[in-house]
C-alpha cells in the first residue's frame, strides 16, 4: 500500500494505472476510520481493480466555531486498517487548497511551519503592506496546522473569500440548503468543492459514499451530474453498531451517558418505521414521534424531517420513496442519522 501526499503524484499515479488498463476507484474519508468506511471500500473492490481511499480533515466544510480541532484523528491506525483491506493507495495531502505552492512538499512547509517567520520569497514584497502581513501571518499559522498529520485547526481566512487563497466554490443551489444546510450553511460548499478537487486529483472512475451522510450523497450525486465528472457515484448503506447507533467518527467523543441517550435516534427511526409499515402515513406525526423521544432522553435536535428521498423536498404525507433524517446533540457532539422509507402498500 502507497501512502501518496502531493497531488502531483496522486494524479500520476492514477493516470499510470488507467493507462495499464485498470480502473480506480476513491473512498473519500476524514480518517478515524471504523466498519462504515471500510463497507464503502469493501464496496469499491466491486466496481474497479484498484482503491484509492484519501484522509483529509477538510477545513473548508467546518465553519469557525464547529468541531474541527476536535475531530478525532489516528492516521497510524487508519493506515494499518486500510493495510489488511489490500487498499492500493492512501492519498492524505497536507492541504489541498495549496496551489502547487511551497505548502505541498514537506521540505518547504517545514521551513514555512518553523515559528521563525522566514517566508518564502515570493511572500516578501507583499508581506510590506499591514493588510498583506496579515494575510502572510494568517497563512503561516494556517501552515503551521496543516504540517500536524492530516491537518489540523480551522485554516481561518479559507472562510473569509477577501483574505482567503481559494476562493472558487461548488455550490449545487437548492439541495444544500434544507436540512443539514439549514444550520451549516458552508458545510456544503466546502464538502462539494473539496471532492470536486479529489475528483480532478484522482480522476477515479467510480466514487464511493455512504448513505450515512444522505444529504451529503445526494448533493454530490447533482454535483457530478451537473458538472459532467466521468465519475460513477455508489451509495451505500448506513452501518450501524449492535445497539443501533450510526457507525461516526464522533461517536468516540460521547460520553457513556452521552452514549446511552444517542441510542434514542436510531430507536426514533426504527420506530416510525415500524408505524409506516403498519400504514402510518402523516409525516408530522413521524417527525413529532422523532424529536419527543430524543428529547425525552436528552438531546437537543438540530432537526427532524420526512423529505422525498430524491429531491429533499419536505412532505405532509409519505406517498412516494422518502427518508427520514435527523440531526441531534448530545453534549458538544452532533450526530445524524437517517432511514429510508417506503410508502405503505
Ligand atoms: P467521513 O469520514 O465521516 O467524512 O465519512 C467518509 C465516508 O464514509 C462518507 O461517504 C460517509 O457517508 C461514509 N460513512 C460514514 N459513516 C458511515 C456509516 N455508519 N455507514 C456507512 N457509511 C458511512
Amino acid at each position: 500500500m502507497e501512502v501518496i501526499k502531493e497531488k502531483k503524484k496522486m494524479r500520476e499515479w492514477s493516470r499510470a494505472q488507467r493507462k495499464a488498463g485498470e480502473s480506480v476507484a476513491l473512498v473519500p474519508t476524514m480518517g478515524f476510520l471504523h466498519a462504515g468506511h471500510l463497507s464503502l471500500i469493501t464496496e469499491a473492490k466491486q466496481h474497479s481493480t484498484k482503491v484509492v481511499v484519501s484522509i483529509y480533515v477538510n477545513p473548508t466544510q467546518f465553519a469557525p466555531g464547529e468541531d474541527l480541532s476536535t475531530y478525532p484523528r489516528d492516521l497510524e491506525g487508519d493506515l494499518h486498517k486500510l493495510k489488511s483491506l489490500d487498499v492500493d493507495v492512501v492519498f492524505n495531502p497536507y492541504d489541498l487548497y495549496a496551489h502547487n505552492g511551497p505548502e505541498e512538499t514537506p521540505d518547504v512547509a517545514k521551513e514555512a511551519g518553523s515559528k521563525k517567520r522566514n517566508l518564502p520569497e515570493r511572500w516578501s514584497t507583499a508581506a510590506e503592506q499591514e493588510e498583506k502581513k496579515s494575510q502572510v501571518a494568517d497563512l503561516q499559522d494556517s501552515l503551521e496546522e496543516n504540517l500536524k498529520p492530516n491537518g489540523g485547526m480551522a485554516v481561518a481566512n479559507m472562510h473569509d473569500e477577501n483574505k482567503g487563497r481559494h476562493e472558487t466554490w461548488i455550490r449545487v443551489e437548492r439541495l444544500e440548503k434544507p436540512l443539514c444546510g439549514h444550520n451549516r450553511p458552508i458545510f456544503f460548499r466546502g464538502v462539494v468543492t473539496v471532492v470536486a478537487k479529489l475528483f480532478n486529483i484522482v480522476e477515479p472512475d467510480v466514487a464511493v459514499f455512504g448513505k450515512k451522510d444522505y444529504q451529503q450523497w445526494r448533493v454530490l450525486c447533482r454535483m457530478a451530474q451537473d458538472l459532467d465528472f466521468a465519475v460513477e457515484i455508489i451509495g451505500c448503506p448506513l452501518l450501524r453498531e449492535d445497539d443501533g447507533l450510526a457507525m461516526s467518527s464522533r461517536n468516540v467523543r460521547l460520553s457513556d451517558t452521552e452514549r446511552q441517550q444517542a441510542l434514542s435516534i436510531s430507536r426514533s427511526l426504527k420506530e416510525i418505521e415500524a408505524l409506516v409499515k403498519m400504514g402510518e402515513v402523516d409525516a408530522n406525526l413521524l417527525v413529532k414521534c422523532i424529536i419527543e423521544k430524543i428529547t425525552a432522553a436528552g438531546g437537543k435536535v438540530d432537526y427532524a424531517k420526512i423529505v422525498e428521498q430524491d429531491t429533499l423536498r419536505e412532505v405532509d404525507k409519505i406517498k412516494v420513496p422518502v427518508v427520514a433524517a435527523v440531526a441531534a446533540h448530545f453534549g458538544s457532539v452532533r450526530l445524524i442519522d437517517n432511514v429510508e422509507l417506503q410508502p405503505p402498500s
